[in-house]
């Protein structure tokens, strides 16, 4: 009796999981990133940029390279050195994203990008 409600839950707890890491649908790159930083923090790697990627466009193989070129060389310098914010966001306020559509590694309306 007990497993396969156990493995109901476990099934259950992935799949929320998996949509919490997933990028909102018309999510843009640098308001995930943003997102996942505030949970997860910066482990020094590209995962959350290269997250962005494999979810909504896997053939974007140079994504990181044009990050790294652009001085991204892991999430959080992505949103330091590769955007900045159209308009000031306010204090301890993380606006919402204004949205893309899925095809673009662009990001929405609330930033600018540097060089990518
Ligand atoms: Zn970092
Ligand atoms: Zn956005």
């Amino acid at each position: 009796m007990d497993t396969p409600l156990d493995e109901h839950a476990e099934l259950l707890v992935r799949e929320i999981a998996r949509r919490w890491l997933q990028p909102a649908p018309d999510e843009c790159l640098a308001c995930y990133v943003w997102r996942m930083l505030e949970e997860f923090g910066c482990a020094g790697t590209l995962r959350f940029a290269a997250g962005f990627r494999d979810a909504r466009m896997p053939r974007a193989r140079a994504l990181e390279r044009r990050l790294q070129d652009a001085g991204g060389f892991c999430d959080c310098e992505v949103l330091y050195n590769t955007v900045r914010e159209a308009v000031p966001f306010p204090d301890d306020a993380r606006p919402v994203c204004r949205g893309v559509t899925p095809r673009t590694i662009q990001p929405c309306a609330l930033w600018r990008t540097r060089r990518w």
